[in-house]
């Protein structure tokens, strides 16, 4: 008969062996430079926008391949409201441990600096880039029956009833209310501007009819475009996209200063050790070389960032350049 203390050790030996089994062997471990027993316990995405909306789509979509790299699950929360920049803001104020990340963009870090006199965080200080994971077009949306055929018709439309119609966003400073804010500022147009937490509820706003119009992410607007729910006039790039082929460039349709690129950066707060930024940046970068997440993200329109813009040093410019430009562009904007 087994002594119970026995028993219990032999318990003990089986539960490590079973635990064991069930992790993720990373078999080389940590590389150099790397924090080793970096991550110990999971790790907290912040999402600053509604469920369901670009932001959160490549969120989960990159995150989830991350996950296994790390051992560790990532798991996204969504802190939604003022364009974005509560769930920047809550990032940033984040102990500095690896722990806590954001998934942020042009609006939340770069053209809230312009929007907000007091941000509570500066995107090119208060963060530890870790690495760009998206770059994507924005469009001009509408509802399927709004009264005009091409963007000549919109324009004619919008200018003629700006008293009436109005125009969905994410919030001030988020990358749907900057990007309309640069159309309307073009078009001299300002209709009622209608507040979500996030696009992907603003997309159900637009396919139910409920508003007229939209600028928005491609991974957004791919799929009810699909199923001509909705409509597009222009693509706000240098060129078409193949995602969407049929949809001129607002250069095309003679609106060329209508130029516009989304982008998505992962962020840790300040002070980060760097050994963890290089083990959450390694992580990010495998992710990205993945079909788990090429597949599905380009799938959306979304382009995967080639290797040298995957480094935390290249999203660094990327916010520094973006923080300026916007900069430039809402001053002119500013009445
Ligand atoms: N596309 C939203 C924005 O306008 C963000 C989101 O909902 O993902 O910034």
């Amino acid at each position: 008969m087994l002594s119970f203390a026995y028993a219990a050790a032999l318990r003990r030996v089986a539960v490590v062996a079973a635990a064991l089994l069930v992790l993720p062997l990373s078999l080389s471990g940590p590389a150099i430079g790397q924090a080793p027993s970096f991550p110990s316990h999971p790790i907290t995405l912040i999402v600053p926008f509604a469920k369901g909306g670009p932001t959160d789509v490549v969120a989960r979509i990159v995150s989830a391949e991350m996950a296994k790299s790390l051992g560790q699950p990532v798991v996204v929360d969504n802190i939604v409201g003022a364009g974005g920049t509560i769930g920047a803001l809550k990032a940033a104020q984040a102990l500095p441990d690896g722990y806590t990340l954001v998934l942020g963009h042009m609006g939340t870090h770069a053209a809230a600096v312009a929007l907000y006199p007091k941000l509570g965080y500066r995107p090119d200080v208060d963060f530890a880039p870790v690495a760009l994971v998206a770059r994507m077009p924005i469009l001009l949306l509408a509802r399927r029956e709004f009264p005009a055929a091409d963007f000549r018709e919109f324009v004619l439309y919008v200018r003629a009833h700006q008293d009436t119609i109005n125009l969905a966003h994410a919030g001030v400073g988020s990358v749907s209310y900057t990007s309309c804010m640069l159309l309307n500022h073009l078009l001299g147009i300002n209709p009622t501007g209608v507040p979500f937490n996030g696009t992907g509820p603003a997309m159900d706003a637009l396919v139910a009819g409920q508003v007229d119009y939209m600028c928005d992410q491609m991974v957004n607007a791919v799929l009810p475009l699909r199923t001509e729910v909705i409509k597009a006039y222009v693509i706000a790039g240098a060129e078409r996209d193949p995602a969407v082929p049929t949809v001129p460039t607002a250069a095309e349709a003679g609106l060329p200063k209508f130029q516009v690129e989304a982008w998505n950066g992962l962020f840790a707060p300040k002070d980060t050790p760097a050994a963890v930024v290089a083990t959450l940046n390694a992580a990010a970068v495998r992710a990205l070389d993945q079909p788990e997440v090429r597949e599905p993200m380009t799938g959306l329109g979304a382009v995967v960032p080639p290797p040298d813009q995957r480094t935390p040093e290249a999203l660094a410019g990327v916010v520094g350049r973006e923080v300026q430009k916007w900069r430039m562009v809402l001053k002119r904007q500013a009445p």
